[in-house]
């Protein structure tokens, strides 16, 4: 194993190369409650019975936060809206793409995918107007 695999966070890397890809998926227990890897347990129940599912195509704008004075890490990415969107049984946390911070609302229909930030260049989850 090379030094580069070892810094790597394994299960949720792989997770962002596929929604990159789209060829999202989720982790579910056999209760129903979803969750981004790397999950070895269900954070809602203990469940240890975890079986990998796709992805819906598109999920619900639940609760959002607009960011006008971002921290050092984000500085040239501001202002930014930050939501949470309801995926089925899974829910992510992802930057919305492209749209005016005022325009955004709840319920609004999100697709996601992957970006790199321009300050750090890190990846994160980003949704986009569907
Ligand atoms: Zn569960």
């Amino acid at each position: 194993m090379s030094d580069s695999e070892d810094v790597r966070n394994e299960g949720f890397d792989d997770a962002l190369d596929a929604i990159a890809a789209d060829e999202g998926y989720f982790l579910e227990c056999s209760n129903g409650h979803g969750s981004l890897p790397p999950r070895r347990v269900c954070p809602d129940c203990g469940d240890v019975d975890l079986s990998e599912q796709p992805l819906p195509e598109s999920g619900e704008i639940d609760t959002y936060t607009v960011t006008h004075v971002a921290t050092p890490n984000f500085t040239d990415d501001a202002p930014y809206v930050v939501a949470i969107a309801d995926f089925g049984s899974v829910r992510l946390t992802g930057r919305l793409r492209d749209v005016d911070p005022e325009a955004v609302e709840t319920g609004q229909v999100v697709g996601v995918d992957v970006e790199t930030t321009e300050t750090t260049g890190e990846r994160l989850l980003v949704f986009e107007r569907r």
